[in-house]
């Protein structure tokens, strides 16, 4: 079927309407009529070129909520009107460890909601800047919010997933202290997520207007990470530091908090790489530097339970598909709080 979708045919072009061709559900697959999709800064790196191997025409988008409008006759999971999302999985080889263990994100033949090898047209997959989805089953998850937060509930399809797994993975809770660096989608994810499991949370922000808005999302002390003074008092106290910043940066100046055996985690993926950290910084302390990348379909249904169970949802602001482009000039300023969500009834125009 033909849809109304938006996206750039170049990595130097703006997005711009497209139509785009998507397949009828197979015996597995769950078709979504896509309701809200959310705007992640890899959308920008990836449709920008910033990141290497970009297929145009790139429709970004893996951030979807929306509806159940048909199912194949092998679907037993979900049902036409089921509240569903997508993040950022859409296949996976099914059969290696990783697949077995609910940790598709780690499959090899991992396939990315956008810019991942498809049988279907054009070859690569197409993502959420679009009209539907269609998803083998085991990709999609349950929304369990309620309707009227819909919007909101987007951004944890990947600024959710992204820094709860890590949380998770290292432990976030009780008498542990956990930094968060980075005040963006997934940032302010990252402290809604470790407040309600418990942690001390500190925030780290390059922006000092983000000081009072940080404690408000649940920072229990708040750090402008540009402040030597402020960085020092902070010095080898953290379990845990989670670094969601979308460009190159000092890591020493986050290894020096960590406390012995403490972990700084990258989930900010910047296309050029961050300066090598200093060798004494790691080994005087035993610390670690980690990455983490979004998370398996299990833990991202318990993610969604957590936040459904606690009243999580993201701070968003909805927007135009004509207003795309503008929003990503906005994200790169640092200049939205947090997320920016399109409302996708605009891409029918
Ligand atoms: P975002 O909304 O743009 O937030 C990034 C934040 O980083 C900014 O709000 C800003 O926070 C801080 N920052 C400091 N200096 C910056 C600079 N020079 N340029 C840009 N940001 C700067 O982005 P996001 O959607 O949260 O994504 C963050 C990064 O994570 C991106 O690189 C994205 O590709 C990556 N990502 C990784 C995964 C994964 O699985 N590992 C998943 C999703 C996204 P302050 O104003 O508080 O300083
Ligand atoms: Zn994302």
């Amino acid at each position: 079927m033909l849809i109304n979708a938006y996206g750039a045919l170049a990595g130097d072009k703006p997005l711009e309407p497209l139509r785009i061709t998507r397949r009828s559900p197979g015996a597995h697959d769950v078709q979504i009529d896509i309701a809200y999709c959310g705007i992640c800064h890899s959308d920008l790196h990836q449709v920008r070129a910033e990141w290497a191997g970009t297929r145009f025409p790139c429709v970004p988008g893996h951030e979807i909520v929306g509806r159940v409008s048909a199912v194949g006759a092998q679907v037993s999971g979900f049902k036409v009107g089921d509240l569903v999302g997508i993040g950022c999985i859409v296949d996976s080889c099914k059969h290696c460890p990783e697949c077995e263990a609910g940790l598709e994100n780690y499959c090899d033949g991992m396939v990315g909601t956008y810019n991942g090898p498809t049988p279907d047209e054009p070859g690569w997959t197409l993502g959420g800047y679009s009209q539907k989805i269609i998803v083998h089953e085991r990709y999609v998850l349950r929304i369990r919010h309620p309707a009227e937060q819909l919007a909101a509930v987007a951004p944890l399809l990947c600024a959710g997933i992204t820094t709860y797994s890590p949380l998770r993975h290292w432990n976030a809770g009780p008498g542990r202290k956990v930094g968060v660096a980075g005040i963006g989608g997934l940032g302010h994810m990252g402290i809604k997520l470790a407040h309600a499991m418990g942690a001390h949370v500190v925030a780290f922000t390059t922006s000092d207007s983000k000081r009072e808005a940080a404690r408000a999302l649940g920072a229990n002390e708040v750090v402008v990470s540009r402040n030597a003074e402020e960085m020092a008092a902070h010095a080898k106290s953290f379990d845990l530091i989670l670094d969601t910043v979308a460009a190159p940066h000092d890591l020493d100046a986050f290894l020096g908090l960590l406390k012995r055996d403490g972990t700084l985690t990258l989930v900010g993926a910047p296309s050029t790489p961050h300066p090598a950290p200093g060798v004494f910084n790691l080994i005087f302390k035993r610390r670690a530097i980690a990455g983490s990348l979004i998370g398996g379909i299990p833990e991202t249904q318990e993610m969604l339970d957590f936040c459904a169970e606690h009243g999580i949802v993201a701070d968003i602001e909805l927007v135009r598909a004509d207003q795309i482009n503008t929003a990503y000039e906005r994200m790169l300023k640092s200049d939205v709080k947090y997320r920016f969500v399109i409302d996708s009834a605009t891409l029918a125009a």
